[in-house]
């Protein structure tokens, strides 16, 4: 039997590998970028059509390449940017592996048009498939020009898996972010199909932040700023107030290279700590520059997570510095970490002499004398609550207090007394029902009971809620044209161009729900119309999210788009667990919950309510 183990042809080879380096149109941009910036470019323009898959183009004005480089760059493994195993380990470059140029021309049409500065005539290079198709001189500004043209043109499955023009645009602009914010001193411009997305001069972090995120992102930003043996930090975070819903607008460049680390994250959200509302995300743009051999930027194709040599000692310093920051800007309440403000003594209290406390004695209290004062206990874990300020009289007051909603708000043991009671109470006084009907009434802020010919409901009101304005809006998207409520002046609202597409993209649906916009600009957004359902102040609070939930589940096709959004607008809409409900809100929901095509079910699969028959009752009482 002959050998069977072949080297595989560089075609093949170089086809492989492109599979690990190049999954999209926007790893393309992101690696003819890093090589402008290599070249020492100043200025770099970026052309694409269609979303990348028809053509790319990168044009700088670096420093250009020899006739044979120019037929090298292509080779794998080819690279200028280290010659031995011990130059990873002081990087000053991008690209390192060689291997970017060889992949993308083994998945694409590329043309390379370049020249050095000290050379009159350029190269140009077509290459289809790995081959080269020409190479002829060219006269060609200096600098390089490379355009990828018909993107896995020879390997449909790859182009097929390729998501809608919108969602790689959106992919495009947030590679051809990082690269701008990392390199503000560098001038880039993005073109999609004639339509100028970014024009970006030379300018300072800040400036580059504002530019690309909007003009209104300047006041919103903190600096930062440490210098320590280890690390160089600068850059800003975003005042907590504005904080976003979604993580979109958070960067850490380290030898301005982005990159993505959950550690340093969780070391920023901590300096935050006790500052963000619930679930929301503060904005960062962090620069650090540490020694390059302190770093290993090897251990992902992507490049964008890199290992720390001393991980706990950044994280230490990041933290610290940022909360040193949003304190000197008046953002954190307290200065001093060190102090207890606890043992602050007020100014008034200085001068005063301390007195004994005295002690209130009722001589004539006894415990024992029941004066209509009733006892409840409730017992359970070693935690038992001792009660005895209502009267026998007031169990029907308790029932009373809970529909005028005067509930004590502050224990929650006392709560739960109260409301065990009342379920007592609402069995024992059970007239009220024939009253308005079905009674509810709602427990812990959270669920509506009712009661059943046959036992028990409890409702989750949020999840009810949810089901509900997700079939009303379903169907004002869908079928009948939606009721907007004319807002009395513009609502103008602000959003970056990443979030911008997105809004392009569901513009439609929205305007469908009662949406009306006015103006559609570049980084702002005029919105005339709301839909009925909501108030003019939860607006942008509603749009945030919905990018956010579009960011995170890309929906392929108009039905998930459209579904989609009636989800996420439903949940942010609905009453919250923790909001009180008066009886004629609990009624409302109960009543339009079992008009819904499924009640039993929210949008999102989760149960909405639940029965206790009486069966079950009469079980516990067995
Ligand atoms: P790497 O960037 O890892 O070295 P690439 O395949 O991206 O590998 O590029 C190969 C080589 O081609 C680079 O090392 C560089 O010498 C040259 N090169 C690529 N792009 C440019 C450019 N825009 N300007 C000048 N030289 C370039
Ligand atoms: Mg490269």
């Amino acid at each position: 039997m002959s050998d069977i183990i072949q080297l595989l042809p560089d075609h093949v080879a170089n086809q492989i590998a492109a599979g690990e380096v190049v999954q999209r149109p926007a790893s393309v941009i992101k690696e003819l970028l890093e090589n402008s910036i290599d070249a020492h470019a100043t200025r770099i323009q970026v052309v694409i059509k269609d979303a990348g898959k028809t053509l790319i183009q990168v044009v700088d004005d670096g420093v250009g390449m020899s006739v044979t480089d120019a037929r090298m760059s292509f080779e794998r493994h080819a690279t200028s940017k280290i010659k031995l195993a011990d130059d990873l380990f002081s990087l000053k470059t991008k690209g390192f592996r060689g291997e970017a140029l060889a992949s993308i021309a083994a998945i694409a049409h590329v043309e390379l048009k370049t020249r050095r500065a000290e050379e009159e005539i350029g190269t140009c290079i077509k290459m289809e498939g790995s081959q080269v198709v020409s190479q002829e001189a060219c006269v060609t500004p200096k600098g390089t020009c490379l355009s990828v043209k018909n993107l896995f043109y020879n390997i449909p499955a790859r182009r097929n898996f390729l998501k809608s023009d919108n969602v790689e645009t959106r992919h495009i602009i947030d590679e051809f972010q990082r690269v701008a914010l990392a390199h503000p001193d560098i001038s880039f411009s993005l073109t999609h199909n004639n339509n100028e997305l970014f024009q970006l001069p030379p300018s300072n972090q800040r400036q580059r932040i504002t530019n690309i995120f909007g003009g209104k992102t300047n006041e919103k930003l903190v600096p930062v700023e440490e210098d320590t043996g280890i690390v160089k930090v600068s850059g800003f975070v975003g005042k907590p107030e504005f904080a976003k819903k979604s993580r979109g607008e958070q960067f850490f460049f380290v030898n301005n290279r982005f990159i993505k680390s959950p550690y340093l994250n969780h070391a920023v959200v901590a300096a935050f700590e006790g500052l963000l509302k619930d679930k929301s995300y503060p904005s960062y743009f962090l620069y650090l520059d540490v020694d390059p051999k302190s770093i290993d930027i090897n251990i992902h194709p992507t490049k964008t997570e890199i290992k720390f040599d001393d991980e706990h000692a950044l994280y230490a310093i990041l933290k610290s510095a940022i909360k040193h920051s949003l304190g000197q800007f008046n953002v954190a309440p307290m200065l001093d970490f060190e102090r207890d403000s606890d043992l602050d003594t007020p100014y008034d209290y200085k001068n005063k002499n301390a007195s004994a406390p005295q002690i209130e004695v009722d001589r004539d209290f006894n415990p024992f004398k029941n004066e209509g004062g009733l006892a409840s206990f409730s017992g359970g874990g070693g935690n038992v609550s001792y009660r005895r300020e209502r009267s026998a009289a007031s169990w029907e007051g308790i029932y009373t207090g809970l529909e005028t909603e005067t509930m004590p708000e502050s224990s929650a043991n006392l709560k739960e007394i109260e409301f065990e009671s009342e379920e007592v109470t609402g069995n024992l006084f059970g007239a009220k029902e024939e009253e308005h009907g079905r009674s509810t009434f709602q427990l812990n802020k959270k669920y509506i009971i009712s009661t059943l010919k046959s036992g028990l409901l409890a409702i989750d009101q949020h999840r009810a809620h949810t089901r509900i304005l997700y079939e009303e809006l379903l169907k004002n998207i869908t079928v009948s044209a939606a009721v907007s409520q004319q807002l009395l002046f513009p609502l103008k609202l602000q959003f970056n161009k990443h979030e911008n597409e997105m809004l392009k993209e569901i513009k439609d649906s929205l305007e469908q729900t009662g949406f009306v916009f006015s103006e559609f600009g570049r980084d702002e957004v005029e919105i005339t119309g709301i839909p009925t359902l909501i108030a003019e102040s939860e607006v942008e609070m509603l749009l945030e999210k919905l990018l956010a939930d579009f960011e995170k589940e890309v929906p392929s096709d108009g039905f998930s788009q459209t579904d989609l959004m009636a989800k996420s607008l439903a949940s942010s809409m609905a009453v919250r667990s923790g909001t009180l409900l008066n009886s004629a809100e609990q009624q409302h929901i109960v009543n339009r919950l079992f008009a819904c095509k499924e009640p039993g079910l929210t949008p999102f699969n989760k149960t909405i309510f639940t029965t206790i028959g009486v069966d079950e009752l009469d079980k516990k009482f067995a």
